[in-house]
Parts: C-alpha cells; sequence; structure tokens
C-alpha cells in the first residue's frame, strides 16, 4: 500500500490562480522522489498540501497507512525541511533539534540523548552547544534535517532545501542525504527545479509543467529502457 494517495488534486488560490491541476501521485514507502519543475509551476503548493498546509480546492489526499483520529483526520507522520532553515537563533543546535520531542513531551534526558544522536547522524558531532550565528548554511541546514526526522517520520518532505546553498555545500549534503535516507528508511519527497540534483538523488522524478501546475510525467529513471526487439 502507498504511504499516500494524491487524486484529482487541484489548488486555485482565492487571488484566481490554479497553481495545482488535477494530480494523481501514490507515493510508496521508502520511495525516493524528486518533483522536478521550473519555478512557480506549483510544487510547493503540492508538497505543502501533503503535509496538511494547505487544503485542496477539489480531490483528495489520503494516507492509506496511517492512524486517523476521532474527526477522520489523518495523523501525518512526517517531517517537513524549507529552503530557509528557520531555526531558533536563541537556542542551541541541540536546543533546536530538540524541539520537536519536548513539544510532545518527551522527557528532557531521553530528548537530549536523540537530539544528541540525530546531530551526530547528520554530521554536527561536537557542534550541539553552538547557536545558529555561528554555523554555516550548509550546517544549518543539516540542523534543520535532523530537527525535522527527531520523531523517526515515516516521510521527508523537502522544499528546495539547498537552492541557496554554494555547490560544493550541495553537493556533500546531498551525498549525505542519500546516505540518511539508506540508513533511516523513511520515504523521501524532494522539490527541486535542478534536473541535475534530481537525477543524482532518485530513482523517481515526477516531472510538472510550467503551466497549469499538472503532473507531465513520472518516470522511473532506474528502469531498463524499453527495446522493441
Ligand atoms: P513552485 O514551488 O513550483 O515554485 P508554487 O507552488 O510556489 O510553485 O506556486 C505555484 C503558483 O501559485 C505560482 O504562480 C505562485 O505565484 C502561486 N501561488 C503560490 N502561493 C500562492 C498564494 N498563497 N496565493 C496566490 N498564489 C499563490
Ligand atoms: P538549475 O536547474 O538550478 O540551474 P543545475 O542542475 O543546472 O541547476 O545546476 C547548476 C550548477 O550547480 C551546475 O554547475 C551543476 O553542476 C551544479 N550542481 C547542481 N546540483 C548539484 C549537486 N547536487 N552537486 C554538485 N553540483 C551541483
Amino acid at each position: 500500500k502507498p504511504l499516500v494517495c494524491i487524486r484529482h488534486v487541484s489548488k486555485q488560490f482565492a487571488n484566481g490562480t490554479l497553481a495545482v491541476r488535477d494530480v494523481n501521485l501514490d507515493l510508496g514507502t521508502g520511495e525516493f522522489i524528486s518533483l522536478l519543475g521550473p519555478s512557480g509551476c506549483g510544487k510547493s503548493t503540492l508538497l505543502r498540501m501533503v503535509a496538511g498546509l494547505g487544503t485542496p480546492s477539489t480531490g483528495t489526499i489520503d494516507w492509506p497507512t496511517t492512524n486517523h483520529d476521532a474527526s477522520g483526520k489523518p495523523q501525518r507522520d512526517l517531517g517537513f525541511v524549507f529552503q530557509d532553515p528557520t531555526l531558533m537563533p536563541w537556542a542551541s543546535a541541540l536546543a533546536n533539534v530538540m524541539m520537536p520531542l519536548v513539544l510532545k513531551h518527551v522527557p528532557r534526558r531521553e530528548a537530549e540523548a536523540r537530539a544528541v544522536e540525530m546531530l551526530a547522524l547528520v554530521g554536527l558531532k561536537g557542534f550541539e552547544t553552538s547557536y545558529p550565528r555561528e554555523l554555516s548554511g550548509g550546517m544549518k541546514m543539516r540542523v534543520s534535517i535532523a530537527r525535522a526526522l527527531v520523531m523517526k517520520p515515516k516521510i521527508l518532505l523537502m522544499d528546495e532545501p539547498f537552492a541557496a546553498l554554494d555547490e560544493i555545500t550541495r553537493h556533500r549534503l546531498n551525498d549525505d542525504l542519500l546516505e540518511l535516507w539508506w540508513r533511516e528508511k523513511f520515504t523521501a519527497v524532494f522539490v527541486t527545479h535542478s534536473v541535475f540534483e534530481s537525477v543524482y538523488l532518485s530513482k523517481r522524478i515526477v516531472v510538472m509543467a510550467a503551466r497549469p501546475g499538472r503532473v507531465m510525467a513520472d518516470l522511473d529513471v532506474d528502469a531498463p529502457y524499453p527495446r522493441d526487439d
């Protein structure tokens, strides 16, 4: 069973902009999916709806394997990474990563241990007490990824996470993200406008068109080339 089923989803904003038009997609457990398309094609709008940040105008987004609360809302088990790391500037790297655990009333010692472990997994061992202003852009992004993964979500949604970083930093983060995905076995959805990045990272590339927010292709990049003979 897929983790998320997107059926005939469209989104029209109040100002009339039709950002997403009739999208049908299954997000399978354990996949690493790139959502590729030019700026403004509706990638972010679609990703945000999967996260429950904004609702479709028409169509449905179901989580068939997830528990639902009394009112029928799915308990979306996800982490979200924005292009801007959005860290709390007054809090250490450790405190930033601990935040989701603290909000869920995980006991302090356990929360700290899990956050320390998560920081090590993203390559920031030794930076626990550093503040965001003391960290580079790439390191801040690593903290942001650690924070998104610390609750061990089933799916990690990333909205052009590395777009603002320089090439070398981007390359390192791409490699480390792949390793993290192998190790932690979450489903990954990675929004990008970079063909290079989508091919580098994923075996499945969903291509959206500039206008009108449609899925134009759903490519299995790993599949053998079909032959006639
Ligand atoms: P992408 O992530 O592919 O760059 P977006 O999903 O951000 O694209 O935007 C798709 C389209 O919807 C764009 O034309 C954008 O200007 C428009 N849009 C995004 N958010 C809003 C909003 N809150 N209100 C009105 N239009 C919006
Ligand atoms: P865009 O679609 O945003 O223009 P490109 O994929 O064309 O981005 O990449 C722009 C530059 O960044 C190229 O020189 C490319 O080699 C480099 N680049 C993009 N992604 C990566 C990556 N993951 N690792 C290293 N270099 C990258």
